[in-house]
């Protein structure tokens, strides 16, 4: 596997590797690589001949009183998990290389970037946006993977890549949990043994839902109310617990079976933990 930290270097080991005939795919991560990250690699590697995955803690996507300094950090294993899954490059770059200091041009989505996520996190998705969109510049993927588990990101970044004629298709990989239901995340690591038990209640709100709607219920209010009032019993106190248009995101009264889902952000003792699922 290569190893890169210039952007330059990288940009032009794809272009040889694309000159080659090679379809390149991407996947763009913070590091601290669990099975998640695990699984959208191999399948970039299913539909792909050279994988690159970016590990990079980017910092404008972080506000100022959020966790940027205190986000774990482990290079070394994260490339041994990445040579393990067959990656054929990663991109290992510094703030420093990526932005220059006086960096002055953003991407920003300015419709679905507002909601969920963006309503507790304005300047998220800008910083989301325009790290995905420099990492597409510099690799220039056929295919780049993201995760079902940033249900709204996926959403903003398809928007983007449509509005911008990024020639890059779009996967939405499924959400890899834990065996109890817990989905996997970087940020589970700050997690107390008690909190993680609670936690479960996010999930076991959201197969609940989902079994609701299989069973024949379609009324989004009270599908929202059984969830908030789950999690919250738990100690997890919901930022928002809504039920959406999987494609527009925007709130709706009644579930359309196979193109909803419901999305949820729980906080507890200075935590934030997301997880979603499709209804
Ligand atoms: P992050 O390192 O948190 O920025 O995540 C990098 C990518 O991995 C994003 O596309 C995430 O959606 C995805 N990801 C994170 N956790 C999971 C998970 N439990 N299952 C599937 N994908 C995940």
């Amino acid at each position: 596997m290569e190893t890169f930290t210039s952007p330059d270097e990288l940009h032009a080991w794809c272009a040889a590797q694309k000159r080659l005939g090679r379809v390149i795919g991407l996947v763009p991560t913070m590091g601290s690589l669990h099975e998640g990250h695990l699984s959208l690699i191999r399948l970039a590697k299913e539909k792909c001949d050279i994988v690159v995955v970016s590990i990079f803690v980017n910092p404008t996507q972080f506000a100022p009183n959020e966790d940027y300094a205190a986000y774990p950090r482990h290079e070394e294993d994260d490339l041994a998990l990445c040579r393990g899954v067959g990656a054929d490059a990663a991109y290992l770059p510094t703030p420093a290389t990526m932005y220059a200091e006086d960096a002055s041009t953003w991407v920003a989505e300015t419709l679905l970037a507002k909601t969920l996520e963006g309503a507790e996190r304005p300047t998220h998705f800008r910083g989301v946006c325009t790290v995905v969109a420099k990492l597409f510049n510099i690799v220039q993927p056929d295919i780049a993977v993201f995760g079902q588990k940033d249900f709204q990101q996926v959403a903003v970044i398809r928007r983007m890549v449509r509005d911008l004629n990024f020639p890059i298709q779009i996967i939405r990989a499924p959400i890899v949990r834990d065996p109890d239901g817990l989905a996997k995340s970087s940020r589970n690591a700050y997690l107390t043994p008690d909190a993680r038990e609670a936690a479960l209640s996010l999930s076991r709100a959201l197969r609940e839902a989902a079994a609701a709607v299989a069973a024949g219920e379609r009324d989004a209010r009270r599908l929202e109310a059984a969830a908030r009032a789950a999690t919250t019993a738990s100690g997890w106190i919901p930022d928002y617990v809504q039920v959406i248009d999987a494609e527009t995101l925007t709130p709706i009264q009644t579930v359309l079976p196979g193109a909803s889902a419901m999305l949820l952000a729980c906080r507890r003792d200075g935590l934030r933990l997301i997880d979603n699922t499709l209804l």
